[in-house]
């Protein structure tokens, strides 16, 4: 199948942790399955456009109503803030446990109470 959009879907070592990350199948896998790190590769998602390879490091959970989780990262190196559709393998306890952090409520509240 063709598509007009470019998604690279590719295995990956975790620079964070170090987990070999197997291919997503459905979507572009973009961020580690076990602690969520990801790399600032992508201009928009998928297209590896991005030349700053900064580690992004997670640092909320938006709850979308269509999408589900959305992991919200930021660069570490240009403190980009990235938003990222969670995997359906990735871990949940990690994205729970984050996503009920005090000071990531702001995150889905949209920035204040
Ligand atoms: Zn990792
Ligand atoms: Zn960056």
């Amino acid at each position: 199948m063709l598509s007009k959009f470019t998604k690279i879907d590719e295995e990956f070592i975790c620079e964070n942790c170090g987990y070999k990350v197997t291919k997503l199948g459905y979507s572009c896998r973009n961020h580690c399955p076990k602690c969520l790190y990801s790399k600032h590769v992508d201009i928009n998602p998928g297209d590896r456009a991005e030349k700053c390879h900064g580690m992004l490091e997670p640092i909320g959970v938006e709850i979308d109503s269509k999408k589900g989780y959305v992991i919200v990262h930021k660069c570490k190196k240009c403190g980009k803030i990235r938003k990222n559709k969670a995997a359906e393998d990735d871990n949940l306890d990690l994205i729970i446990k984050l996503g009920s952090d005090p000071d990531w409520q702001f995150l889905k509240t949209g920035g204040r109470s």
